[in-house]
């Protein structure tokens, strides 16, 4: 940084997808903090292939440390929001010409990448000493879970159960049928229309019963429901009128929070009306770091951030994947190719600055 120019202090709340490609973006432009409880980054879409083959999560877990040059790291959460501070939960006010939110999910996982790394150690000896597995959710994160048990462990019993009447109901009913043949090909249960009640859940269970009554018998369960947004700390302070009804912070078409000429939003915890997908929250950094650019140079004229169509992609495994594309939906090898081999993670460590090795 030149001695004479006088930084403006941008703080991003969140080091997940968006605010930690954000701050990198702006870290030279700008004094950044960010503030995270994680001393590391994870990119998620990669976590499922980590529970068959542990060894992939070193490439997919990345100590903020080490993509970011020029950003002060607050590990700890955001607790509150003041015009110009925020509190965190180690009871520092850190004070922003510029704030930007990017809370995302809650994410109950361990504070250091070692950690987290033996958490995947364990999930996969979970699995592998299980004969059978149930996954109580059947949208994309149990599917693909389902996907990457199958393939790398045909042997096993695996049953989904699924509130919806369909699976993957985030996209289009061809996908979910598509989707639901291939799985049954591969011999999983998959059960409709039922749940179990996760607050009825208990270590070394082997038996569940589903809300129709139904008996599953399994060694081994993983939990994957949607995730609630981090939103309700913001309840407290300025921000909690800009929250609408479902917890999401309303945004204009700079993603700044409605009624705020400094406070931006990003990531899935924005109103703004697309299926919420990293590739989008990646999109929304994109934008707010040029508006961030534009403001601190004193500049009027911000970019608009356009949402996103109804694109999405699912593995299946290492080599298949349902993808929904504007005009149609394709399963098997060809999505596969773009998707289910690396899960984008080297695409994703480039695009942070980083080697694609260890
Ligand atoms: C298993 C799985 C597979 C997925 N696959 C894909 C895919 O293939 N393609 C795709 O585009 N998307 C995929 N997604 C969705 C994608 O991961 C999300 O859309 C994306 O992570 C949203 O980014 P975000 O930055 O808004 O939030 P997140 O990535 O959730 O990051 C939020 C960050 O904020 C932090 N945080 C939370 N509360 C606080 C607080 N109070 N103070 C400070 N920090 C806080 C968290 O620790 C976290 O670091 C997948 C998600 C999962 C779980």
């Amino acid at each position: 940084m030149e001695a004479s120019v006088e930084y403006k202090r941008v703080v991003i709340v969140g080091g997940g997808v968006a605010g930690a490609l954000l701050a990198r973006s702006v870290e030279f432009h700008a004094d950044v903090f960010l503030i995270d409880p994680k001393e590391y980054y994870e990119i998620p879409w990669a976590n499922l292939r980590a529970k068959v083959e542990p060894d992939f999560a070193k490439r997919s877990l990345i100590n903020h440390k080490d993509y970011l040059r020029n950003t002060r790291l607050v590990t700890a959460s955001g607790v509150k929001v003041t015009e110009k501070e925020v509190l965190t939960s180690d009871g520092r006010w850190i004070l922003y010409d510029y704030l930007v939110i990017a809370t995302g999910h809650p994410y109950s996982i361990p504070l250091t990448r070692l950690e987290r790394l033996q958490q995947f150690q364990a999930e996969y000896q979970k699995l592998q000493s299980a004969d059978s597995v149930l996954i109580l959710g059947g949208g994309p994160t149990g599917v693909e879970l389902a996907g990457e048990i199958v393939v790398d462990f045909p042997g096993k019993q695996v049953t989904i159960v699924h509130r919806g009447s369909r699976l993957l109901d985030f996209i289009g009913q061809k996908a979910s049928t598509k989707v639901l043949d291939w799985l049954k090909a591969k011999h999983v249960n998959v059960l409709l229309n039922q749940e179990v009640k996760l607050d009825e859940l208990s270590e070394g269970q082997k038996t569940y019963e589903t809300s129709n009554g139904t008996k599953v018998s399994a060694d081994c369960c993983f939990i994957c429901t949607g995730l609630p947004l981090s939103t309700e700390w913001l309840r407290e302070g300025v921000l909690s009128e800009c929250l609408d009804r479902h917890g999401r912070l309303m945004v204009n078409e700079h993603l700044l929070v409605r009624g705020k000429s400094n406070v931006f939003a990003i990531g899935d915890i924005t109103n703004v009306p697309e299926i919420k997908q990293g590739f989008y929250a990646q999109k929304h950094a994109a934008v707010v770091a040029k508006n961030l650019k534009a403001l601190i140079k004193g500049g009027k004229k911000l970019t608009d951030y356009c949402p996103g169509t109804t694109m999405a992609m699912v593995s299946l495994g290492r080599r298949e994947a349902v993808a929904q594309f504007p005009f149609t939906t394709l399963i098997g090898r060809f999505p596969g190719m773009i998707k289910s081999k690396d899960l984008f993670v080297g695409k994703t460590r480039k695009e942070m600055g980083l080697e694609d090795g260890d």
